[in-house]
């Protein structure tokens, strides 16, 4: 795994990232007092536990020591192993309650899915997205809001924000000691930065992603693909700040 920033960790999972929020202090606002150790964010499809874990103790950490999961939607390459990770370690999975009602029930998604522009993601949506999947039902024990402080990952904590149109409850998560967005899947940065294969509805994807971007921070990292290391609130208002200019190619 990656070390992006102080706090936070990728780990690359193939065609999927997962992070790691790490509590080198507990945070300030820690009145809640939770345990310092790691915040899981996201778990790669079915079968990924073995390779997360090898990942952590690679590094030198301890897989023992994640204390919770945060999966940021309902997608199966996102909370594929969340059912398998809560129970061997016995911890909590937070998410938002749109993300809760579907992943109760074993189910990635209910609405129908718009393709973005482009040949690749007409590729990638018929050969891996197009069937879905269906993962392992699992619980939420905590239910996310719009706006909340969660007393994780440093001075300041990490703010939840909602950023529905890729995915039902889709969050977006601002560390915000290290000024740097663990967008998942609002946008993608695999060949450059650009819209995810597919939206519920991308035109309220832009808006989320634009919703994100309004707050300062200089790193971003995604789901799929590469992190941006710089200015990468203001790249992301730039590239997506109207239909037409979001719609360009990328110059490459
Ligand atoms: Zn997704
Ligand atoms: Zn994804």
């Amino acid at each position: 795994m990656k070390k992006i920033t102080p706090h936070l960790y990728q780990l690359n999972l193939g065609f999927v990232n997962a992070f790691l929020i790490e509590d080198i202090v507990p945070g300030p606002d820690a009145a809640d007092s939770l345990a310092p150790g790691f915040t899981l964010v996201d778990t790669g499809m079915p079968g990924h536990l073995p390779k997360i874990f090898a990942q952590l103790k690679k590094a030198g950490k301890d897989p023992r020591d994640i204390r919770r999961i945060i999966v940021t939607h309902a997608h199966t390459d996102h909370t594929g192993s969340a059912a398998a990770i809560s129970k061997a370690l016995d911890i909590p999975v937070w998410a938002h309650a749109d993300t809760a009602r579907l992943v109760e029930q074993g189910r990635p998604g209910e609405a129908s899915l718009q393709v973005s522009p482009g040949f690749l993601n007409r590729l990638i949506y018929q050969l891996f997205i197009r069937r879905g999947g269906a993962i392992d039902a699992f619980n939420i024990t905590r239910r996310l809001i719009d706006g909340e402080i969660l007393p994780i990952g440093g001075p300041g904590g990490v703010k939840v924000i909602y950023t529905p149109g890729h995915g039902a409850g889709h969050l977006a998560l601002l560390l915000q000691a290290d000024r740097v967005l663990i967008a998942a899947d609002i946008c993608a940065n695999a060949f450059s930065l650009d819209w995810s294969t597919v939206y519920e509805d991308r035109e309220l994807g832009r808006q989320s992603i634009l919703k994100a971007a309004a707050f300062a921070f200089d790193k971003a990292v995604f789901g799929h693909g590469r992190p941006l290391t710089s200015d990468a609130s203001a790249r992301l208002s730039a590239k997506f700040a109207s239909s037409a200019s979001a719609a360009r190619s990328p110059s490459h």
